[in-house]
């Protein structure tokens, strides 16, 4: 098998985080792809870990990895940063393995132009319904602020869905899991040029 880069997009509250690791738990998955875990400066959230779900940085530290050119991309979201380090990117290839990321439109965008065709898929996950989102959002315990903000940037996001060469409408999680690991199968499956 190549490495091949998979980027996994979609508003927040789409239910991406919930998919990744239903995904990563089946054998097939963990035998084949890394899932990469992103650097940020937001604050954990209750029940998330530093080095699972992110590594939790400072402003300062992010700012001056960025600068050491440690990153893949960075992107700001709302007012945090985010990034993927190269690092995750060189373990794939040398394990050959595909790598997972998780990251927002921009992010994807971005990578979309600097990658070649074939050495990367993008696939965009969107909740079946507008409340749906709200009601996700609203679960997670974060200020009614907040929830405005993401629900805000998530109508934005959902403009960069014609960017991403698949689609996966996340109304029955065990489907949209099936979905997605059908994707990377048939995708790891393809003829290298
Ligand atoms: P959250 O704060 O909800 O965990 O993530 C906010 C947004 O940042 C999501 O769209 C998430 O996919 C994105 N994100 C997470 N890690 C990265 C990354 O390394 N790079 C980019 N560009 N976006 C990321």
């Amino acid at each position: 098998m190549t490495a091949k880069l998979f980027v996994i997009s979609g508003p927040s509250g789409a239910g991406k985080t919930s998919i990744l690791q239903k995904l990563f738990q089946r054998r097939f998955i963990r035998s084949n792809f890394l899932k990469g875990i992103s650097y940020t400066t937001r604050q954990k959230r209750p029940g998330e870990t530093s080095g699972r779900d992110y590594y939790f940085v400072s402003k300062p530290v992010f700012l001056r990895l960025k600068k050491e050119k440690f990153f893949l991309e960075t992107q700001k979201v709302l007012e945090h940063y985010y990034g993927t380090a190269y690092r995750t990117y060189k373990k794939a290839l040398r394990q050959k393995k595909g790598l997972i990321i998780c990251i927002d439109v921009k992010g994807g965008k971005y990578l979309k132009k600097s990658f070649k065709k074939d050495r990367m898929v993008s696939v965009f996950i969107v909740p079946p319904r507008a409340k749906e989102l709200y009601r996700r959002l609203a679960k997670r315990g974060e200020t009614k602020e907040t929830i405005g903000k993401r629900v805000r940037l998530a109508e934005k996001e959902m403009k960069y869905l014609r960017f991403y060469d698949y689609v996966v409408i996340n109304d029955k999680i065990k489907e949209s899991v099936d979905n997605l690991e059908a994707i990377l199968r048939a995708e790891q499956l393809r003829r290298g040029k």
